[in-house]
C-alpha cells in the first residue's frame, strides 16, 4: 500500500456555549476548519489519509478538553501549539422564541490569533511544511491572524504548492471579522492566488465584491486563475471546473426539510478533499460533497453523528 497522505486543516475552533443565558447553557466547540478536519478524518478514515488539526490553545483545562475531543475524533494534534496563559475563543448561541439563532462572541483574545507569533520558521507547522501532502484553510482562518501571521500562512502555502502539495482555500467571508473590505479583498485575492482548489460559496464571493448580479458574480469566480474552484449555490446545482477550464454542473441531493445549515459547506469540503485525494474526479468529488452536506443539513448543530454518516463512507481501501 502506498504511503499515507497528510492533510492539514488551519484555523481556529472555539468553546460554543449555547442555550438559555443566564439559565441553562450547554458547553461544547466549533469551528469552520475544525468541522471541515472532522468530516476529512471520516471520510479518509481507512483511506490512507492522516489529517492534522492545527491552531493554537492555551494552557488550561478547557484547552485540554478540545485536545482531547479532536483526537477522539481521529485528528492527529502533533501541530498545535499551547500557549501558556491563553485561552481558547468563545461564542454563545441563544435561540428567540422565532426560533433565529442570535451568535455573541469572544475571540479577539483567542490563542489562535497567536498561531504565527514566534520568529519566523518556528512553528510545527512551517517546520514541517516538507511533509505536507495537503493544506486546507478558510478565509476565517485568514482575518482571525494578524497582517504577519496571515502572510505566514500564505507563505506556507506556497510552499506545499511547490513542493508538489494541495492547497485548498474555502472562502468563508464573515465581514465582521475583517476591518474593511479592502483587507479582505487583498487577503482573498492572495489566498486564491496560491491555492490550487478554492471552495466559493457564492454568496459570501458576492459579499466580499459586493456584486448584486450573482450571475456576474459566477463568471468572475469560475474565471479565477486557480487550477480547480468549486462553486457551492446552497440547494442550486454546484459547480466545477477543473484545470481545463471545463464548467461542469453537478445536482445537489433534494432535501425535504432542512433543519440547521450549520457546516452545510464545511461538510461539503471534507468529503470533495476526501474524494479528490482518493483521485476521483471533480464531479465525483462534488457529488460526494453534496451527498455529506444534504444529511448534515438535516440534523442539528455541526457535526453529525459519526454513525449518521457510516453509510455514505467508501469500503476500506
Ligand atoms: P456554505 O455552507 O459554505 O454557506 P452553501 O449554503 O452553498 O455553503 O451549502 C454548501 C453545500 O451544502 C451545498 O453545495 C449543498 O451541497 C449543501 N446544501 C446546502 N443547502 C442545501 C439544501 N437546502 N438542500 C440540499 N443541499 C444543500
Amino acid at each position: 500500500m502506498s504511503r499515507p497522505l497528510r492533510v492539514v486543516c488551519f484555523g481556529e475552533c472555539m468553546l460554543e456555549l449555547q442555550g438559555q443565558a443566564f439559565g441553562t447553557l450547554q458547553q461544547t466547540y466549533g469551528g469552520d476548519t475544525l468541522n471541515t478536519a472532522v468530516y476529512l478524518a471520516r471520510c479518509g478514515a481507512g483511506q490512507g489519509l492522516l489529517v492534522d488539526y492545527a491552531t493554537a490553545l492555551g494552557d488550561d483545562p478547557l484547552s485540554d478538553g478540545l485536545l482531547q475531543r479532536w483526537q477522539a475524533e481521529g485528528l492527529l494534534t502533533g501541530l498545535v501549539r499551547r500557549l501558556p496563559g491563553r485561552l481558547p475563543g468563545l461564542y454563545l448561541i441563544e435561540v428567540d422564541a422565532a426560533g433565529e439563532r442570535r451568535f455573541s462572541y469572544w475571540r479577539d483574545q483567542a490563542a489562535a490569533r497567536a498561531y504565527f507569533d514566534t520568529p519566523d520558521g518556528d512553528t510545527p507547522l512551517e517546520q514541517q511544511a516538507g511533509q505536507i501532502d495537503a493544506l486546507y484553510f478558510s478565509g476565517i482562518s485568514l482575518a482571525i491572524l494578524p497582517a504577519a501571521g496571515r502572510q505566514r500562512l500564505l507563505a506556507l502555502a506556497a510552499r506545499v504548492r511547490a513542493s508538489g502539495g494541495l492547497v485548498a482555500f474555502d472562502n468563508n467571508f464573515r465581514p465582521r471579522l475583517w476591518p474593511d473590505l479592502q483587507a479582505a479583498r487583498s487577503a482573498f485575492s492572495a489566498a486564491t492566488a496560491v491555492a490550487s482548489l478554492a471552495l466559493m460559496t457564492l454568496d459570501d464571493e458576492q459579499a466580499l465584491w459586493g456584486e448584486p448580479d450573482a450571475g456576474r458574480q459566477l463568471q468572475r469566480t469560475l474565471e479565477l486563475a486557480t487550477a480547480e474552484v468549486v462553486v457551492k449555490r446552497g440547494s442550486a446545482p454546484t459547480l466545477v471546473r477543473g484545470p481545463d477550464r471545463l464548467v461542469q454542473t453537478v445536482p445537489t441531493v433534494p432535501v425535504a426539510q432542512v433543519v440547521d445549515t450549520t457546516a452545510a459547506g464545511d461538510s461539503f469540503a471534507g468529503a470533495y478533499l476526501a474524494a479528490r485525494l482518493r483521485g476521483n474526479t471533480v464531479v465525483a468529488a462534488a457529488a460526494c460533497g453534496n451527498t455529506l452536506a444534504a444529511r448534515v443539513v438535516q440534523h442539528r448543530g455541526a457535526l453529525l453523528p459519526a454513525a449518521a454518516m457510516a453509510d455514505l463512507l467508501p469500503a476500506p481501501g
